[in-house]
């Protein structure tokens, strides 16, 4: 990504940001320290690169079309998934389930990740919309997916172990 930056007198404390095709274009004050703005740009920088992946993300792999296919194939269609969308933010975490909303969230380095391991994830967190505990009950449902363990041990291998508390 090309870098633009913009010094403005007449700007005295806020910095924004913007994309102009492949342009990074950042307003600065003329007066901001080159040590502060640089760090500003470089988390600018982040999120708009966070942003890109999540939107190739689900131009490449809906989750919306990937939850429905495994709500047929292994809950009888019966889940009521209200939302369900990549999230940039969740460090080590590959996802999290909200049992009273039905909102789910799956990190963007699950959609990296193979498909299968990326089902997983999906399957994971809709079957917290029946057991939202990780109770004897809850594991029943996931042996229902053949690949659970070995997806279990390659997301601990990756570093995401954990789940989002929301
Ligand atoms: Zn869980």
């Amino acid at each position: 990504m090309e870098l633009k930056i913009i010094r403005s007198r007449r700007r005295r404390r806020t910095v924004s940001a913007r994309i102009i095709k492949d342009t990074l274009l950042i307003s600065a004050p003329a007066m901001l320290s080159q040590e502060r703005l640089d760090r500003i740009v470089a988390d600018f920088k982040i999120k708009f690169e966070r942003k890109k992946i999540k939107e190739d993300l689900d131009r490449k792999q809906s989750l919306g079309d990937i939850a429905r296919k495994i709500n047929e194939q292994y809950f009888e269609n019966k889940l009521k998934v209200n939302s369900i969308e990549y999230a940039t933010d969740q460090e080590s975490k590959y996802g999290c389930c909200n049992y009273s909303s039905g909102r789910i969230r799956i990190s963007h380095k699950v959609g990296l990740m193979p498909d299968w391991v990326r089902d997983y994830v999906v399957i994971h967190e809709m079957a917290h919309l029946i057991e939202p505990n990780h109770s004897a009950g809850f594991w029943e449902i996931i042996s229902r997916y053949k690949l659970a363990e070995r997806a279990r041990g390659y997301l601990m291998a990756a570093g995401l172990d954990r789940e989002a508390q929301e």
